[in-house]
């Protein structure tokens, strides 16, 4: 998957774990994070990314980065008023999102995500993904259908990702508006 539809996935997740008392600073750190760490196995590092695809796109690899690192969270958590376990648990599902959704993409060669221990793939197509033309610019008709068939398929769970949040807040409102503040920072 493009990073239009890693990032949508990584979006829709935060909106299941922002707090509901976050601010709009928390807010947009927060579904940046989750995006970062969504698109983390393809990010362009040295020895990284589509450069080293079987490296990058390791369960285990990533595994021995994602648990350490969730640990680390947690023990801050558990110390400090330091982010949510919810916050912490959802940004290491959003970063193991990378792999099913690379499994998508329509070559049906799936994602050799058990290296090094075997070669066998995840392999989950469908029809419509298909990989970019990095033979063309990123802007030819090719890829911007890639990158518009994405944002098609994901916008709509991001829509309902929100949508469900903004009902989840609304319900725990505490009813009664004449009680106390007028709630402008909420
Ligand atoms: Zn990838």
């Amino acid at each position: 998957m493009t990073f239009i539809g890693h990032s949508l996935v990584g979006a829709s997740l935060a909106q299941a774990t922002i707090p509901a008392g976050a601010s709009w600073k928390q807010w947009v750190f927060i579904i940046n994070l989750y995006v970062l760490v969504a698109f983390f196995p393809d990010l362009p590092f040295p020895g990284w990314g589509h450069f080293r695809y079987d490296f990058s796109h390791s369960l285990f690899v990533n595994l021995a980065l994602i648990i350490p690192l969730t640990l680390l969270g947690c023990y801050y958590r558990s110390r400090k008023d330091f982010a949510s376990y919810p916050l912490l648990l959802g940004a290491a599902l959003a970063w193991l999102t990378h792999f099913p959704l690379d499994a998508m993409y329509n070559h049906g060669r799936g994602v050799a995500i058990y290296w090094p221990f075997s070669e066998a793939a995840l392999n989950l197509p469908l029809p419509w993904f298909a990989t970019l033309d990095m033979s063309q610019p990123l802007t030819s008709a090719y890829n911007a259908r890639v990158f518009l068939v994405e944002a098609l398929f994901y916008l709509p769970v991001l829509a309902t990702a929100i949508l469900a949040r903004y009902l989840w807040l609304r319900r725990r409102r505490p009813t009664g508006h004449a009680a106390g503040s007028s709630g402008h920072s909420r």
